[in-house]
């Protein structure tokens, strides 16, 4: 497992978290060749997650952009209603085996919160959830959600009070507690060996597409498009298929048209160190992190993990960056065409995908990961729908 992509990832952390990733790195090994381990997460990936998660032809939007067919991984299937729970249920399964009985966690849109919480349940484990107050706000569901399902949700108040804070407070907590606690990280960020057990627990969506795909049209897809905040759903669908001729499409999010960068740290960052490792971070002259904004609290970070950054430099994946209102067009499209509620996270992705499909012959395909439901969104799109 390489502490590095490239100039990127590392783990720039102070001193007192260094044997605890430690220990998570060498716990980490030794589960994933570990049978009993294995058994375990194939058996609660089946039963408690839902999966495998279907690839399904979207006929009705592949004739609203007749061109390529576009094929959807069905990831707002999976247990919560996100991909979140993959990772989740892979780390709660490393705290169990390491002994520690209380799960911290960050959260953003909420999904990768309720995820924590299930798991802890699930494995009768202490949660907490840090979560920043603004999004504490903008996704009230998923906050109930995890307190119904036993967690205590932390309210950040510092910062911007959105997920950068969170992960700060969480990292904080992680100082004082690392002996009794496992810090169960949302996405493929933060210091090393993160990046890399994230990727692993979500490449199963890539595993599962290539298999799928050969199932259903006989090959592997011309293209993986995949949204991007801190990129664990996108390197989970990229990571398994990057020996492959697969072309990739990472989609980030570009805030409001006409108003800075929204959070594209790929597209619109430069390099720089966040959250204990080395990538893409938007950033202002002096290294400050930059506010980030964008209709998706899932996608709204100034980082990216650095398995990304890597793709992007060396070229092997593309990034760009779609507004919020393409992203709110291509929730509707969905909507209509398919009958299924997206997130307005893969909803940025979906936008990209009927663009690229616009551009391709028929005989092309496009797999879109759907990374989650639209169920937590209903509130931004009814609004913005009435403006
Ligand atoms: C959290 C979230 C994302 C963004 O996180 P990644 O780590 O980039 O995958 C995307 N979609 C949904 C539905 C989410 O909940």
């Amino acid at each position: 497992m390489p502490r590095r992509f490239g100039p990127y990832g590392g783990a720039f952390v102070p001193e007192t978290l260094v044997p605890a990733l430690s220990e998570l790195e060498r716990e980490w090994r030794a589960a994933r060749r570990d049978p009993t381990f294995r058994a375990e997460l194939r058996r609660l990936s089946r039963t408690l997650a839902g999966r495998p998660t279907p690839l399904y032809f979207a006929r009705r939007l592949t004739e609203r952009a007749r061109g390529a067919q576009i094929w959807l991984k069905r990831e707002d299937l999976v247990h919560g209603g996100a991909h979140k729970f993959n990772n989740a249920l892979g780390q709660g399964l490393l705290a169990k085996r390491m002994g520690k009985p209380r799960l911290i966690a960050e959260t953003g849109a909420g999904q990768h919160g309720v995820a924590t919480a299930m798991i802890g349940a699930a494995l009768g484990l202490e949660t907490e959830v840090y979560m920043g107050e603004v999004d504490m706000e903008r996704q009230r569901p998923n906050v109930l959600r995890m307190e119904l399902l036993g967690a205590k949700v932390r309210p950040v108040t510092s910062g911007q009070r959105t997920l950068k804070d969170a992960i700060n407070a969480a990292l904080r907590d992680w100082i004082s507690s690392v002996r009794t606690t496992h810090y169960l990280l949302g996405s493929a960020v933060g210091p090393h060996p993160f990046p890399s057990i994230v990727a692993e627990f979500q490449s199963v969506i890539g595993r599962e597409i290539a298999v799928q795909s050969r199932a259903a049209f006989g090959r592997l897809p011309d293209l993986a498009v995949a949204c991007v905040g801190g990129g664990s759903n996108a390197i989970g669908t990229f990571h398994p298929l990057r020996r492959t001729e697969v072309e990739f499409l990472g989609v980030e999010a570009g805030g409001a048209r006409l108003r800075g960068a929204g959070a594209a740290s790929l597209s619109h960052g430069r390099p720089g160190i966040l959250h204990g490792a080395y990538s893409y971070v938007l950033q202002d002259r002096e290294g400050q992190i930059s506010e980030t904004e964008s209709i998706s609290a899932g996608l709204d970070y100034a980082g990216v993990g650095p398995e990304h950054a890597w793709l992007k430099d060396s070229g092997r994946a593309r990034y760009i960056a779609v507004h919020d209102d393409d992203a709110l067009r291509a929730f509707h499209w969905l909507a209509r065409d398919e009958g299924i509620l997206p997130a307005l996270e893969p909803a940025h992705a979906l936008f990209a995908a009927v663009a690229e499909a616009r551009r391709r012959p028929p005989h092309q395909r496009i797999v879109v990961t759907l990374s989650g439901r639209g169920d937590k969104d209903l509130e931004v799109v009814g609004r913005a729908a009435r403006r």
